[in-house]
């Protein structure tokens, strides 16, 4: 007879754990404890269904209970809620919550993998009401969505700007629903920092999403919410996304420890303090590889690697345990948005010493019909140059630059390291320096001092301080836009044109994207000027940064005419 184990949650983690028993077990007794009717569905795909792209919410169940039983001989109990752990007798109590019917069943060990819950704070006034739905399961996708088809619901608020709230709103608009997007902090997406964050904000605004930053809920009324500035938004539905907590209430009550995060705490094999019980997934706290010290992180790759890992480590099979980075992506409308590592708030919390570079290259060769902009963030470590994070919004393939610094991350490498990786290039995926490989290089100028460079979030305060501010980019350019105090002397003119230029002062250079201005501050500095600052992320981020400021808070323009490519 082999040993019993037992399963508490039946998706992301729980179906990767039982999956991983069986292949390593053939003798094992395995049962999977889900309380919701369905087992191993994707939860990442609930928002599509909202827009129709999963036209049928059937399908985001990805195996049943049958398929569990005929395939790997795995005993998936639905509608099945352990509702406690009895460490002793090694047992735990079920309750089939259709028939109310209650058991207990033995195990040899345990796996605890009950995911997180949607928080819906009592404090604010309606948020019980019917029509205030959270989306964490097939169950929730199906309600919301039956409730808008059938009370044919033309104004829907969004609370939350994280991946789930982003993800949702998209999805409803794209349904032709009117969706504001409320979010108590002043940006949207927190792995992205503020200054990245613009450019989600302005693809939001341009799909028509009504995004309110700053403010909060405070009621949700029959057919709008009430915000803490006093502000109203017409809403039918509500849909709750301001985060996760995770859920602990079966391990606390079986006194199992609970990490200073509020997760479940584990050990490197996601053991807990019983040396029978295992938990993983967005209920237990990690390990961050960067920072060292303990964190949450609600991702589904994480959630099945560490399944695997729990698994292996009952079968004494080894497994290095590197912690988290923290690697996501999300699309929004037409763009890409992925990241990694650690953001600036991140590195300013952990008191890190880093800088960054901000650079917009090209996704791919120009003359391909698709090339776009990459807005991509580099950050690294100061003095060593060792890669702490990034993030990277376009058009294009960002996934692929993330996935590639995520690597180096976790193999612990340098912008030196960057700028020598060799990776595969033609005209339609990329260019023969690819964005990561200039990034580093950039990087690299910085950290040993060839030259300076100040970020877009600056460039008002120069713009207002009336610093030298030199806009290199050819005439034609600057007549379509640019900062109201800036001399246009274009990067083809410059040698002759020195004697326009001060020498006692600093001078600030941009172009379209920092490359031509880093040309230009070359020549300056070779010509012994030495007070030169590249502007980073030069008049396209500048007038991303800008445009949502401007445009949300109404403050006077540093810039005549925005311009997006
Ligand atoms: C809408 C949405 C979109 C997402 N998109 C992405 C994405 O794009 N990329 C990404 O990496 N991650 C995404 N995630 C996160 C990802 O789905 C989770 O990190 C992952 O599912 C966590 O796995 P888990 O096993 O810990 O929890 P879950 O997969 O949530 O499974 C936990 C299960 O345990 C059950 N359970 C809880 N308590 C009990 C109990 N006492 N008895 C029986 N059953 C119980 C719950 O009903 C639940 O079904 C998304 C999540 C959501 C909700």
């Amino acid at each position: 007879m082999g040993k019993k184990v037992l399963i508490v949650g039946g998706v992301a983690g729980g179906a990767s754990v039982a999956a991983r028993v069986r292949r390593l077990d053939g003798q094992a007794e395995v049962i999977m404890f889900e309380k919701g009717p369905n087992v191993s569905f994707s939860n990442c795909s609930l928002p599509y269904h909202l827009s129709g792209i999963v036209e049928n919410a059937d399908s985001l169940v990805l195996m049943d209970p049958l398929q569990f039983k005929n395939q790997y001989d795995i005993e998936a109990r639905v509608n099945s809620e352990v509702l406690k752990i009895s460490r002793e007798e090694k047992n735990v109590l079920v309750r089939n919550v259709e028939t109310g019917e209650e058991y207990t069943e033995s195990y040899d060990k345990l796996f605890l993998s009950p995911g997180a819950n949607a928080i819906t704070p009592r404090s604010i006034e309606g948020i019980t009401s019917k029509h205030v739905f959270t989306v964490r399961n097939v169950v929730d996708i199906r309600r919301l969505q039956s409730y808008l088809l059938e009370n044919e619901v033309e104004n829907v608020a969004v609370v939350g700007g994280g991946f789930i709230g982003v993800e949702v709103a998209e999805n409803l608009k794209m349904a032709g629903r009117n969706v504001s997007l409320i979010e108590a902090l002043d940006q949207i997406m927190a792995p992205f920092d503020y200054d990245m964050a613009q450019i989600l904000h302005k693809e939001m605004m341009d799909n028509g999403i009504d995004l309110i930053l700053s403010d909060g809920v405070k009621a949700i009324h029959d057919s709008e919410v009430e915000l803490a500035s006093g502000n109203r938004v017409k809403a039918e539905a509500v849909v709750m996304a301001i985060g996760v907590a995770p859920e602990t209430s079966l391990a606390r009550e079986a006194g199992l420890e609970i990490g200073i995060t509020g997760a479940i705490r584990v050990d490197h094999n996601y053991l807990t303090n019983d040396p029978d019980i295992y938990a993983v997934g967005d209920a237990i706290e990690v390990f961050h590889k960067l920072t060292g010290k303990p964190t949450r992180l609600a991702l589904a790759g994480p959630a099945q690697r560490q399944a695997r890992a729990a698994a292996d480590h009952m079968y004494g099979i080894p497994h290095n345990n590197n912690g988290v980075i923290g690697s996501s992506v999300v699309r929004i409308f037409e763009i890409n948005a992925a990241s990694t590592g650690l953001n600036e708030k991140n590195l300013k919390a952990a008191g890190m010493n880093y800088d960054f570079v901000y650079v917009i290259p090209g996704d791919m060769v120009g003359l391909m019909p698709e090339s776009q902009p990459m807005h991509f963030k580099l950050i690294y470590e100061v003095p060593t140059g060792k890669i702490l994070g990034a993030q990277a919004i376009g058009k294009g393939n960002v996934d692929k630059r993330i996935d590639v610094i995520a690597t180096m991350i976790t193999m612990g490498g340098t912008l030196e390291d960057l700028k020598e990786l060799e990776l595969c290039y033609a005209p339609p995926f990329g260019t023969a320096k690819d964005v990561v490989n200039f990034a580093a290089l950039v990087g690299l100028n910085i950290l040993y001092g060839r030259y300076r460079q100040v970020p877009v979030t600056k460039v008002r305060e120069l713009v207002e301080e009336g610093a030298f501010i030199v806009d290199v980019r050819e005439p034609h350019e600057y007549s379509r836009g640019h900062l109201t105090t800036a001399v246009n002397i274009p990067l083809s003119q410059i040698r002759n044109r020195f004697d326009e230029i001060p020498k006692d002062q600093p001078v600030y250079l941009h172009c379209r994207s920092s490359q031509r201005s880093y040309n230009a501050l070359l020549a300056l500095q070779n010509a012994g000027y030495d007070n030169v600052v590249n502007i980073a992320g030069s008049y396209l981020g500048i007038s991303l940064y800008e445009y949502f400021n401007d445009v949300k808070l109404g403050r006077e323009k540093i810039v005549t005419a925005y311009n997006f490519r």
